[in-house]
């Protein structure tokens, strides 16, 4: 039985869906699937009795591309070689009649599964499909990753705290407990101001966070995410870029041959002193220490990855040293590993550049 939580918005586990999906529903005119495979063949996997009509409309993968199911039929045979991005949400209408419109965002359960990066599809199909009838937000069991996208969709509609959505969703199904991996992406979420604000360095962190995950699993890194090169001004949004006259922007440029290898929107900041800081969301007290100032102690700097640095991470090693674009002078170190800071921070994964061989200007 799916619960209700909001007018026109009900939370559920697969059984509450594949009944849905199955037989169809008076009320509910809309489902989010987050199971661990956007696949309708999910349903049939777990319990054989379970066959769901289904017609694709279509996939949209990570980074944007779209695959509508009429072109990927013509590439059934090599779909999956030539694609290696990954699959952000399928839609596809389904149920008796095809009059369920179904989207399946690919959701694994874990407490490093990269949430974050999914919230403003789901958000964002969860108003949609109340402005046309009723959604079911639905994983496995209805308890860790339906009641996350809940959380943060009540957090957005109706600002509220992560504890105070999460507190309002437990009223109307007390079992729900997103895991703590989850829940700091949440509290992450209400720091940005209920949006993903991919320049802000608590997002910055986050990506960084996740690139070493994939790292430490063996996957390829996907260097067409890492940042644009501020050296190549084309590469970047001319806005972030330009000199703005109220808040010039601050880069470093290499000492030997002045060309801009970073600017101040690409480091990731430390505290200074602190141990383990990646991911200490809970450390923060007052203040924000994301404005802290880097010109303590602080020998060096650390940044996201950059376009530049490409060459140097994709020979897959674990650390190796970073040189300038230009003139290859050396620059730094990366380690997925981390790489201690003068001021004893630990910053993992680590793009390190020694403040000796940068000069800070404007640009
Ligand atoms: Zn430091
Ligand atoms: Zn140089």
């Amino acid at each position: 039985m799916p619960y209700l939580v909001r007018d026109r918005l009900f939370i559920g586990d697969i059984n509450a869906a594949a009944n849905i999906l199955q037989n169809g529903s008076t009320e509910i005119t809309h489902v989010l699937s987050l199971l661990s495979s956007a696949s309708i063949s999910f349903f049939s996997d777990w319990r054989s009795s379970v066959v769901i009509p289904t017609k694709e409309i279509r996939k949209v993968f990570v980074g944007g591309s779209e695959c509508n199911s009429s072109v990927e039929d013509e590439v059934e045979g090599s779909k999956k070689d030539v694609r290696s991005d990954k699959l952000l949400y399928s839609l596809e209408m389904a149920g008796p009649d095809l009059k369920l419109v179904r989207m399946a965002v690919p959701l694994r359960d874990m407490e490093n599964e990269d949430l974050l990066d999914y919230l403003d599809v789901c958000l964002d199909f969860i108003d949609e499909s109340r402005k046309e009838g009723s959604v079911l937000v639905h994983c496995f069991a209805g308890v860790s990753r339906s009641a996350a996208v809940i959380t943060a969709y009540l957090m957005r509609t109706e600002q509220l705290s992560q504890e105070d959505a999460l507190y309002s969703l437990q009223q109307s199904c007390e079992f729900v407990c997103p895991n703590d991996g989850f829940l700091d992406q949440l509290k992450m979420f209400e720091d940005m101001g209920f949006k993903i604000d991919h320049s802000s360095s608590i997002y910055k962190r986050f990506h960084l966070k996740v690139l070493g995950d994939c790292y430490n699993r063996g996957e390829k890194i996907d260097t067409s995410k890492f940042g644009a090169d501020p050296g190549l001004p084309t590469e970047s949004e001319p806005s972030k870029v330009a000199p703005n006259e109220d808040k010039p922007t601050r880069a470093y440029r290499c000492k030997k041959c002045r060309r801009v290898v970073a600017v101040q929107e690409n480091v990731v900041d430390h505290t200074p002193g602190e141990g383990e800081t990646c991911f200490q969301w809970e450390k923060r007290k007052s203040g924000n220490p994301f404005n802290r100032s880097d010109e303590g102690e602080c020998s060096s700097i650390f940044v996201e990855p950059l376009r530049w640095m490409t060459t140097a991470v994709e020979e897959g090693a674990l650390e190796g040293k970073l040189s300038c674009a230009h003139c290859e002078a050396r620059l730094g170190y990366f380690n997925w590993s981390g790489i201690q800071c003068s001021c004893g921070s630990w910053i993992t994964p680590a793009f390190q550049l020694h403040k000796s061989r940068v000069d800070l200007s404007t640009l």
